[in-house]
């Protein structure tokens, strides 16, 4: 599963304010998630996130927005 910072994940739970969609802040062995409907942040084992993920919307569009450092696990 391809994950970078800056994409958002569509998970088949929805938070309790009602979005499902999670914009990508960091990622490791845990992920760092920002809740597009509320702004609150998890963070999430990388197995778990990608077990709940149903779809990833790249972020191609924000591409100029990421710093440069990403960090990514494989
Ligand atoms: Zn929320």
């Amino acid at each position: 599963m391809d994950i970078q910072v800056g994409d958002i994940l569509k998970m088949k739970k929805q938070h309790p304010c009602g979005s499902r969609e999670w914009e990508v802040l960091r990622i490791g062995a845990d992920f760092r998630l920002k809740c597009a409907g509320c702004g609150h942040q998890i963070m999430i084992a990388r197995r778990q996130a990608e077990k709940n993920v149903k779809q990833i919307i790249p972020a191609i569009s924000k591409i100029s927005e990421k710093p440069l450092a990403d960090c990514r696990d494989v």
